[in-house]
């Protein structure tokens, strides 16, 4: 029985039953919350991949990408082996600290900007755009003294600047990365406190959740959850 039983998955390439295994993850996280499955966005996190790594997700059928590396976005963007992965035309998503001087590849391939936390990157930003940005602005949700993202206090006199200012930045969600832990539960309060945020101030998308705490992310409402080593490592 074992040789037909794993048959199957045998069968599979490497990184598609790490996919598969992963949107597996992602249903009963689903599952366990009373969400549809169709709600979470799966962005495979590229940064540590190589191109063939990368196209193999995208033959496994997950088109979001995700790169905090912006020289690599911008060459991969570009990269036929990459652009040529007919069916599903992929979508990078830019997610990680942006410094003004990268902004115009963002600007230029980027779908989608998970880290905004700074008026200077939104300026920069929106200068080199001739098109709506969809944005989530990041959240040091912990008030970590070493992390990225913005205070929750602050929040609100940020998402009036950016409006006022930036039309084109287009504000969907928000962003967060909690503290590193090995306990994926702790990550659970964090992920609440970035829903109740958004919930006040009626922002409907929630870019939470990595390789570490993905399941608990999307039990607690993530609309798109960020893994890179559960795929590639
Ligand atoms: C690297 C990275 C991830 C993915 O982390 P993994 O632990 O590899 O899943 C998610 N979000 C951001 C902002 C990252 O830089």
């Amino acid at each position: 029985m074992g040789a037909d039983v794993g048959r199957g998955v045998q069968r599979l390439p490497p990184i598609g039953a790490k996919v598969a295994a992963v949107r597996a993850r992602i249903a009963a996280a689903c599952d366990r919350a009373g969400r549809d499955p169709a709600t979470v966005t799966l962005i495979a996190v590229t940064k540590y991949a190589s191109v063939e790594q990368v196209r193999a997700v995208v033959d496994a059928g997950v088109v979001d990408l995700g790169e905090n590396q912006y020289q690599q976005l911008r060459d991969r963007a570009a990269d036929p082996a990459l652009t040529a992965a007919a069916p599903a035309r992929v979508r990078w998503h830019a997610i990680g600290p942006l410094q003004t001087n990268k902004a115009r590849y963002v600007a230029r391939f980027a779908h989608a900007f998970h880290a905004l936390d700074r008026l200077d990157v939104a300026e920069a930003l929106s200068a080199r755009l001739d098109r709506p940005l969809a944005c989530s602005v990041q959240v040091n949700v912990a008030g970590e003294a070493t992390k990225a993202g913005i205070e929750p206090g602050r929040l609100a006199e940020f998402l009036a600047a950016v409006a006022e200012d930036h039309p084109n930045l287009d504000v969907v969600g928000l962003m967060t990365m909690p503290p590193l832990t090995a306990d994926p539960d702790d990550s659970r309060r964090w992920f609440r406190a970035l829903r109740d945020l958004a919930g006040e101030h009626g922002l409907p998308g929630l870019s939470m959740g990595t390789t570490a705490d993905f399941d608990v992310a999307v039990e607690e409402g993530a609309t798109a959850v960020r893994v890179g080593g559960a795929l590639f490592a």
